[in-house]
């Protein structure tokens, strides 16, 4: 897949202008009338593409996210088919000698939806509230007041284009233009409808209800085909897309299905072992300490991790022990302890295996 910024031979961080500026020197170079090799006409389209893409800034924020931003379609309001003209004028197909359509599809809408963890495990319904266009009622697509009608056009006899003739430095060229006054169409419209001011649509807020799957993670965008905005004069909608991210955890975090966490335990539970109630996000759960436990031991819970995207097998929930020593003793337990060192002979320190902390330990035991 070519890259827009490489097609128009601009930087990724090239301001609208700068995209404007390559747009137009690129299309001089390349547009067909100019230049008629089939090699022009290919790098035009992709040049215009890429310019399609990347002048809207939805458009290009959802490209520079990994998007392909391809046959997302211009159009929309104030959308490519106004700029085309501008150079041009036609919009993008309308030179094939037909009027262009006033129908065209909406765009697509990006919304970002942030979760907690434990909407995770168990997925969740959402209700998103989503900015967009909708279908104008009182016109019900048709641009025009009800009970008027689109007329054809007396410039161009509804071609929707005029042919003029451009002397360039390369000779006399004929140029087909879109006809100013129907601005392409091939049609005027005599009595615009006053809700939508002729448009066909009308913004609007509008709550999409979602039942958002277990498994999601930061990142993933689901797709909902045909609930982005309705196009042009009633033309088809636009996809929506929900881009979720799920907010940090205090305790938990993910690993594939599985979730990690750490248990503090005091030197004396350590020793002598104990039980105890957990929070997990499935509520509380009971966990026994052996005696003896070592710091780094894992405890695994089964069942209680994530359910992944597609499956129903929940991943585990696994739990390294953190032994806590004391660091503040009294004359008393300072004693105790070294009566304990003493009775039990404890080994003085020696060197092992080198690990980088408790968490590289950890990680070696999930590991095996
Ligand atoms: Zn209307
Ligand atoms: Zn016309």
């Amino acid at each position: 897949m070519t890259d827009h910024y490489e097609v128009l031979g601009v930087a990724r961080d090239a301001s609208p202008d700068d995209i404007k500026k390559a747009y137009r020197r690129l299309a001089r170079q390349l547009h067909p009338d100019v230049n008629p090799g089939d090699d022009a006409a290919e790098r035009f389209k992709l040049v215009t593409h890429a310019y399609d893409v990347l002048s809207d800034p939805d458009q290009r924020a959802r490209y520079d996210m990994g998007g392909d931003g391809g046959g997302l379609g211009g159009g929309g309001f104030g959308g490519f088919g106004d700029i085309f003209e501008t150079f041009f004028g036609g919009g993008g197909g309308a030179r094939a000698g037909r009027p262009r359509s006033r129908r065209e599809r909406g765009q697509d809408a990006l919304v970002k939806v942030s979760l907690e963890l434990g909407d995770v495990v168990f997925g969740v319904h959402r209700d998103i509230e989503v900015d967009t266009a909708v279908g104008c009622e009182t016109c019900e697509g048709s641009c025009c007041q009800p009970g008027t009608a689109p007329v054809t056009c007396d410039i161009c006899h509804g071609s929707g284009h005029v042919q003029r003739q451009v002397r360039s430095l390369l000779g006399n060229v004929v140029t087909s233009q879109p006809c100013s006054v129907c601005q392409g169409y091939g049609t005027t419209i005599p009595y615009p409808c006053a809700t939508c001011q002729g448009q066909g649509r009308v913004r609007s807020r509008r709550t999409v209800s979602l039942d958002i799957p277990a498994g999601v993670e930061t990142g993933l965008r689901l797709q909902l085909p045909g609930s982005g905005e309705v196009g042009p004069a009633g033309g088809p909608n636009g996809d929506l897309y929900i881009e979720i991210s799920v907010a940090p955890h205090d305790a938990f975090s993910r690993e594939g299905d599985d979730l990690l966490a750490t248990l503090e335990v005091s030197m004396p539970d350590a020793i002598l072992g104990t039980t105890t109630t957990i929070t997990s996000l499935d509520g509380p759960v009971d966990l026994e300490i052996r005696p003896g436990v070592q710091a780094g031991d894992v405890l695994t819970i089964k069942g209680r991790g994530i359910t992944p995207l597609r499956g129903s097998q929940r991943g585990d929930l696994r739990v390294g022990v953190h032994v806590v020593t004391p660091t503040r003793l009294d004359a008393k337990e300072r004693a105790l302890i070294e009566d304990f060192a003493r009775r039990t002979k404890a080994p003085a320190p020696r060197l092992s295996e080198f690990h980088q902390g408790l968490f590289a330990k950890l990680r070696d035991r999930f590991r095996h």
